[in-house]
């Protein structure tokens, strides 16, 4: 299959951090998605169609956010159950007013077992009836200890309602970030992750794809699971057209023979050729793994 040489230290480059939202239904993921959108979006772009590709960017004093767009546990449980890791800070979102749920608790497990840094967001405060410190002391029972309260997870308290703190959160996102000094090397080639994928009338077979490693270029041949192609075009998630996609972006491609899962990843390869003897490879393993298994 695809050997993946080690970066050298010295080609590494500072990327921007991958963020997803996780919380309970209901406490206020979608909305606060929106909020942080809506406060980045610069007027030129707000009257612009907003492309939906699965994820979007956000520039907070020059830095780029990258947000992936799954609200829920998507992003950690399926991509994570494929081997696929997409995320680098995890948003926990607890309503102020209804404190930790168990689906808080899943996020919480998933983030801790995933090895990903979490910021709390406690939402709705605009509610009367908020009360942060239960949220506080609950997340305390469960093992997060934040660090008014002498551990070291940041918490936030917000309203996605009214924008209350969206700032302040977005700073947090870029503190951690630069504490963990995410990396990556530009100038090799592109390897990434499918965070969705449909067939389009128009378009043929479409995917998102996170580049976490590497540069992904128009014309490049790529492996996706057991599919393969060479990049026809690329759109960015504000809907323009781009030739390039360094680490830490996310693109929609087109020019694949197939639709691919989300989670698989994708190796730029030399060339066409190899392309497609990685896939026929692929392939027939698995078509020998389900003879042998019906064999049993
Ligand atoms: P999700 O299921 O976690 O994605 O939650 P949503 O974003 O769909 O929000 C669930 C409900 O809570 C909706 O009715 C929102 O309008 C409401 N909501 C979300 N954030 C806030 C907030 O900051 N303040 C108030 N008062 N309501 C909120």
């Amino acid at each position: 299959d695809i050997e993946i040489e080690p970066d050298r230290p010295e080609d590494l480059k500072p990327r921007s951090p991958v963020v997803t939202v996780m919380g309970h239904v209901d406490h206020g993921k979608t909305s606060l998605l929106d909020a942080i959108r809506k406060t980045k979006v610069t007027s030129r772009e707000a009257g612009g169609i907003t492309q939906h590709i699965g994820a979007s960017e956000v520039k907070v004093n020059d830095k780029k956010i990258v947000l992936l767009d799954t609200p829920g546990h998507e992003a950690f449980t399926s991509m994570r159950a494929r081997g696929a890791k997409v995320t680098d800070i995890a948003i926990l979102v607890v309503a102020a007013d209804d404190g930790v749920m168990p689906q808080t608790i899943e996020a919480i497990n998933h983030a801790k077992a995933a090895e990903v840094p979490i910021i709390i967001a406690i939402n709705k405060m605009d509610k009367p009836s908020a009360n942060p410190d239960r949220v506080k002391q609950e997340l305390a029972d469960h093992g997060i200890l934040i660090e008014e309260w002498g551990g070291d997870v940041i918490s936030v308290p917000v309203s996605a309602l009214n924008g209350e703190n969206i700032d302040t959160l977005l700073e947090m996102i870029l503190l951690v970030a630069e504490m963990e000094e995410f990396k990556a090397n530009p100038n090799r080639k592109a390897i990434g992750t499918v965070i969705e994928a449909q067939l389009d009338v128009g378009k043929g077979s479409v995917a998102t794809i996170l580049i976490q490693n590497g540069t992904l270029k128009i014309g490049d041949s790529v492996v996706i699971g057991t599919t393969h192609g060479r990049i026809r075009a690329m759109m960015n998630d504000k809907g323009k057209r781009v030739n390039v996609a360094g680490p830490s972006t996310a693109v929609e491609i087109t020019g694949l023979s197939e639709v691919p899962e989300a989670g698989d990843q994708l190796f730029a390869v030399e060339d066409d050729k190899i392309a497609r003897a990685i896939v026929e490879k692929r392939i027939n393993k698995i078509k020998a793994e389900q003879l042998k298994a019906s064999q049993k």
